[in-house]
């Protein structure tokens, strides 16, 4: 097959480690066109915002918008289900001309009648921007007469990037911290922030924190509750995961309440331990908190490391390409892919940042491929130059994967394996282990060609 082409204005989002000079783009609107990965302002707002399962999550806009994010995210609950359910007020074209404010009034107050939900999210949509609702004071109208918090996101789709729907939901969510009690919360107590549920992790990290002797006070959003996130503010300390979804949320509360945060990832054995370390490390008055992660993180660890040995035999060698939504992800995965033995040739992010670049290109080996905000046929392109055996990414990257013909690792919303703490590290290897191994890809086309001395595409 003919060699892909970049476009011209995709070039100074894509750079080769080892090239120079390092100027890669970033930040920027999408090109129009191109098919990014990247989802929009309120795809972002919708996946932190999901997993509050006891919350009403309604979607002022056209259905489509709604059946695009319904159960975005699958994230567990150990209670309700509420965020499962996904509401519409099914905007149409005499909505368009004459306005949806009565529209989502009547769904509101109909919902929350049926539901009784802790708090309401109402989030506005592409259209919803275009025609000029007042979301805001419908939120205020509802939240008088039904006395719970009725919350607009300010997510219209063609606004911003991603990372401003995650800006949007941390707005929304802060008007809730500070609304509870705090009297019984310990001095030793933090809050979970950008864990999300989605296999079950939170409940890993969530036990890690109570073997250690640190109350958590609120995990957000994963098993997310309404009047947790309303005490969160009596939390001594924020711990923050992935690198753009919560931080504006960490930044408000340190700005208004003094919380300090933390930056972590619960990915790798490494990072893991890191993050735990950190964490007994900002609570030094109380040293027995330090004594029992000592503790935990050895039991841990010994657990799963002849596993793990096994499985570093059999997947040492192996190049895998990476492409996540956040870098921070990214840094995590390459850790424990080299832990494994494992070559990472590509990796790229919907919506890193010049900092979260310059990481990327200090962490690589020469020659691996960064991108920017990237499309199919770059990823294709690069999966075939680099003769990647392994994609890690989302439900966008998966057919990528398949079509090359190689192994695919979930590592976002569909998942149900937990991939997080020392527990999700094996369960990261072990499908790693199973994928790349497939005897599957043998009877893949492109493969098959490969191994024929073609182009594997
Ligand atoms: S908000 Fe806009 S861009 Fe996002 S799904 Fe709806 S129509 Fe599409």
């Amino acid at each position: 097959m003919a060699s892909i082409p970049i476009l011209k204005e995709r070039e100074k989002h894509i750079y080769r480690k080892g090239a120079e000079p390092f100027n890669l783009t970033c930040g920027h609107h999408s090109l129009a066109g191109v098919v990014s990965q990247r989802a929009c302002v309120f795809c972002g707002s919708r996946v932190v915002l999901y997993p509050i399962a006891d919350a009403l999550h309604l979607i002022h806009g056209p259905v489509g918008c709604a059946a695009y994010t319904w159960d975005i995210r699958g994230a567990l609950s150990s209670g309700p289900e509420l965020h499962r359910l996904s509401f519409t007020t099914d905007l149409r074209e005499k909505d368009v001309i004459f306005g949806g404010e009565k529209k989502l009034h009547r769904a509101l107050v109909e919902l929350i009648d049926t539901y009784q939900p802790r708090a309401a999210f109402v989030y506005s949509t592409c259209i919803v921007g275009i025609i000029g609702d007042d979301v805001a004071a419908v939120c205020r109208q509802v939240s008088r007469e039904k006395a719970i918090p009725v919350l607009p996101v300010h997510s219209e789709g063609f606004k911003g990037t991603k990372k401003d729907g995650y800006k949007a939901a941390c707005e929304a969510l802060f008007k809730l911290v500070g609304q509870g009690p705090v009297d019984q919360i310990s001095p030793w107590s933090i809050n979970i922030l950008g864990e999300f549920n989605i296999g079950g992790e939170a409940w890993i990290i969530k036990s890690y924190y109570e073997k250690m002797g640190v109350e958590v006070v609120a995990t957000m959003t994963g098993d997310g509750r309404v009047d947790a996130i309303r005490r969160s503010h009596g939390a001594a300390l924020n711990v923050v995961q992935c690198s753009g979804a919560m931080t504006t949320l960490a930044d408000m509360m340190q700005a208004r309440y003094g919380t300090p945060y933390i930056r972590v990832s619960y990915f790798g054995l490494e990072d893991t331990s890191k993050a735990l370390y950190d964490v007994a490390a900002h609570f030094k008055d109380n040293p027995a908190i330090m004594a029992r992660t000592q503790a935990l993180v050895r039991g841990e660890i010994s657990a799963i490391f002849p596993e793990l040995q096994k499985i570093k035999a059999a997947v040492q060698g192996k190049r895998a390409a990476i492409y996540v939504g956040g870098a921070f992800k990214a840094f995590s995965l390459i850790k424990a892919l080299r832990y494994l033995g494992m070559d990472v040739v590509l990796v790229g992010s919907q919506t890193g940042n010049d900092a979260d670049y310059e990481t990327l290109r200090d962490m690589c080996d020469d020659g691996t491929i960064i991108l920017d905000d990237a499309n199919p046929l770059e990823l294709s392109k690069y999966i075939i130059e680099k003769r990647a055996d392994l994609f890690i990414g989302g439900v966008k990257e998966r057919p990528i994967a398949y079509k090359m013909g190689i192994g695919f690792c979930d590592h976002n919303h569909e998942r149900k394996t937990p991939l997080a703490g020392y527990e999700g590290m094996l369960n990261f290897a072990r499908e790693v282990y199973r994928s790349v191994n497939s005897p599957v890809w043998r009877f893949a086309p492109a493969r098959a060609a490969a191994g024929k001395g073609a182009s594997p595409c």
